[in-house]
């Protein structure tokens, strides 16, 4: 088992990481009186058993709810205040997100409103809850207004990564968890980078050294990000690469069409090559990010979606302000930098596509 710290003076935590690890829980879990562990419908059925053993004589209550985004409603959140309440959880109790992030962001979300605010865990169950959402306390709930448009910066107490919890993982999402790794890649470590490109295929395999490694390497980056800027004020903005387009795409085509990670990965391919056509990189690089994406398999044509769309969604973005709109890109290997641009000349890029 490996640990990763994230450095946040008071709200530190550590983040294990592991194959196999869920046995260890009664271990790795600090004090509480009482437990509620929230999962879905599918993580339940593949891990009840897993799960209930794991957590042996503690005492515990659990809430299943329905797999998928729609969940992460303030309807849900109500019933989940309320399973709260029955469970009669104090203080001096904790909430155990099992699952991807549909669960981790209402699981903390409610952890931090309930009694004003109570301890929880996170067990990430997909690959991209592991590498990402999982870690830095972000949590969320959608509104009609937008994804996400309520939540907290509420840290976990830990985070308890087991990744042969991975072996289930369709492969779509795990290509979707593969998007936000390759960002880390692009970002801030070009030697992660490489290593992808070198183990792509035993991650689909879930090959356990290459892929806990992976794992922790990326939470060390978003660690180390998230412990210099905790509240997104600055350094964090360099998670966004891939998430200006992306966001836009995954808005158009109403949350059907691509899974957040999918969106992320066609959002870094485009903007790649803006970043090119800015001359911001070589031609060579590009094409080194772009040949990586590609290996995903996922098809970069959005030519169905009008470019007029994607440029007044990306300027409608609750991050861009003024009819400006904000791309983190490539500058270098393992580099990004913020540039901004006006809505004309992102319609420029977007016509270009
Ligand atoms: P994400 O983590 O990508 O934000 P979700 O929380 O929506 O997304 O999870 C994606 C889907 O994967 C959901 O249908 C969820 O039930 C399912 N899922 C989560 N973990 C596993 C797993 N370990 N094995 C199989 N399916 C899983
Ligand atoms: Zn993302």
């Amino acid at each position: 088992m490996e640990t990763v710290a994230v450095d946040l003076g008071e709200k530190s935590y550590p983040i294990y990481i592991g194959e196999g690890i869920l046995s260890d829980l009664t271990v790795l879990l600090s004090k509480a009186d009482k437990w509620l562990v929230i999962t879905d419908e599918n993580v339940d059925h593949l891990y009840s058993e897993q799960l209930a053993k794991a957590l042996g004589e503690l005492p515990y209550k659990k809430l299943t709810l329905v797999p998928g985004e729609s969940s992460k409603s303030f309807q849900t959140v109500e019933r989940i205040i309320g399973a709260m309440v029955e469970a009669r959880l104090t203080r001096h109790s904790a909430v155990i997100a099992f699952g991807g992030g549909v669960i981790g962001d209402l699981a903390g979300f409610c952890s931090s409103i309930y009694m004003r605010g109570i301890s929880y865990v996170q067990i990430p169950t997909t690959l991209l809850a592991q590498v990402d959402s999982s870690v830095g306390g972000k949590t969320g709930v959608n509104v009609q207004a937008g994804k996400n448009m309520a939540g907290t910066f509420y840290q976990p107490q830990v985070v308890i990564i087991d990744t042969a919890l991975l072996e289930t993982l369709p492969i779509r999402e795990l290509t979707a968890g593969l998007g936000e790794v390759i960002k880390y890649g692009i970002i801030y470590d070009y030697e992660l980078l490489n290593f992808i490109e070198h183990h792509f295929s035993d991650f689909y395999t879930c090959s356990f050294t290459p892929l806990n490694e992976l794992i922790r390497r990326c939470c060390e980056i978003k660690a180390d990000v998230v412990a210099k800027d905790e509240c997104e004020n600055g350094l964090r903005k360099i998670l966004n690469f891939g998430h200006t387009l992306g966001h836009a795409i995954e808005t158009l085509t109403g949350y059907r069409r691509y899974l957040h990670g999918e969106a992320v990965l066609i959002g870094m391919y485009y903007e790649t090559l803006l970043a090119q056509k800015m001359g911001l990189i070589s031609e060579e690089y590009g094409q080194k990010i772009n040949t990586l994406i590609s290996r995903t398999g996922l098809s970069m044509d959005i030519s169905d979606i009008p470019a007029d769309d994607i440029a007044r969604q990306m300027t409608a973005d609750k991050k861009n302000s003024d009819g400006v709109i904000s791309f983190i890109l490539p500058t270098g290997q393992g580099q990004v930098a913020e540039y901004t641009l006006t809505s004309e000349q992102a319609l420029a890029f977007v016509y270009e596509l």
